[in-house]
């Protein structure tokens, strides 16, 4: 007999795991387009020699080089294996089964997966009509129950971010028990000036994270290593619920590496940010409904025609990621990728 697996993961939809083709061009998992410099490999390399011994377990190295970088003291900031698993840590450290988190929806699918499987309720918020949070109706949505409020800044799937001052006012009409988690994983990509820096809103209020990663636009998605900044309170409590050493010296070693070159972040995130404004002219051009974006990706709501038409661009060797029946996002990728995927769109016709 099959041991019986806990009735509610039932309810716990799969993953939508990327696809993934010899040869084709992926635009379908946000990863920037270009391998790590060298010096970020040798790092790597160099940590392995001791891949004999656990590594740091709370980081130490990196913590002291982050908390120097970013100006703010150790004890503000939390590693962890990406900032997906930080996010996970927040729910894990802060609800109780039957809790509630909210977050807007569409946007990163692991916030609702994440809370189902602690046995904590997610509750959604439709974003408004231009795919931004609504952050009016999830104030209205917090009841209290609610102890962790997702805003995904830019926001995963569509690319849209929210204002200085929509962010303030929000956080000023909040209740303080409520910790706001603001997912900064694109914020290297946004170049529109009004966007918030959550560095800053956490230095001034406690009930604030900002959660970052070197997934993206340091270009080590393969490596799997973030960060949180916030009160060390919250730093605590994410310590307490974290696997022990589940970031790896390797990882450990990438980052502090990857800090080092701060140009190369910058060239890389400002090339991604020509090539995105380009695409989306371009999409928009060729009349696709494209959403303007902060992020390394562009939104197309399709509506119902997502699947289909990311099944026309795989079978042109372009895999692009599908939401069913809402849309289709399009990582920013090389020139030439973006060039064979607006080439695609070119062939398309609507069925
Ligand atoms: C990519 C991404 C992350 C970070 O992923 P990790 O690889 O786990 O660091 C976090 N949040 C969102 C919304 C993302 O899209």
């Amino acid at each position: 007999m099959a041991v019986p697996v806990r009735a509610d993961l039932v309810a716990v939809p799969d993953y939508n795991i990327p696809a993934t083709a010899p040869d084709a061009v992926l635009l379908n998992s946000n990863e920037v387009p270009l391998p790590p410099p060298p010096c970020v490999v040798e790092a790597i390399a160099r940590a392995a020699v001791d891949g004999h011994r656990y590594p740091e377990w709370f980081s130490d190295t990196l913590v002291s080089r982050l908390a120097a970088d970013l100006a703010v003291p150790s004890a503000w900031i939390a590693v962890g294996c990406g900032s997906t698993s930080l996010c996970r840590d927040l729910i894990q450290a802060f609800c109780s089964p039957g809790d509630e988190i909210l977050c807007a929806w569409r946007s990163f699918d692991a916030y609702p997966v994440f809370a189902r499987v602690a046995g904590v309720r997610a509750r959604t918020v439709p974003l408004d009509a231009e795919h931004r949070h609504d952050l009016w109706a999830m104030l209205d949505a917090v009841t209290p129950a609610t102890r962790v409020v997702f805003v995904c800044d830019p926001n995963n799937p569509t690319g849209t971010a929210v204002g200085s001052r929509e962010l303030l006012e929000f956080l000023d009409r909040l209740p303080e028990r409520v910790l706001v988690v603001l997912d900064e994983a694109y914020r290297e990509f946004v170049d529109d000036p009004d966007v918030p820096d959550g560095l800053a809103l956490v230095r001034e209020r406690p009930n604030v994270a900002a959660v970052r990663t070197f997934s993206k636009a340091y270009g080590l998605a393969g490596v799997t290593i973030g960060y949180c900044v916030a009160a060390p309170a919250v730093v605590s409590a994410v310590h307490k619920v974290s696997v022990p050493f589940a970031v790896s010296r390797l990882a450990q070693a990438a980052a502090l590496a990857a800090l080092d070159r701060p140009e190369d972040v910058r060239a890389r995130s400002a090339a991604v940010i020509r090539e995105r404004n380009r695409l989306y002219a371009r999409l928009v051009r060729a009349g696709q409904p494209a959403t303007p974006s902060q992020a390394n990706f562009v939104w197309l709501p399709l509506g119902e025609r997502a699947a289909e038409f990311a099944e026309f661009c795989a079978r042109h060797g372009v895999l692009v990621r599908a939401f069913p029946g809402a849309g289709v996002r399009v990582t920013v990728g090389l020139r030439e990728e973006n060039d064979a995927f607006l080439s695609a769109v070119a062939r398309y016709r609507e069925p």
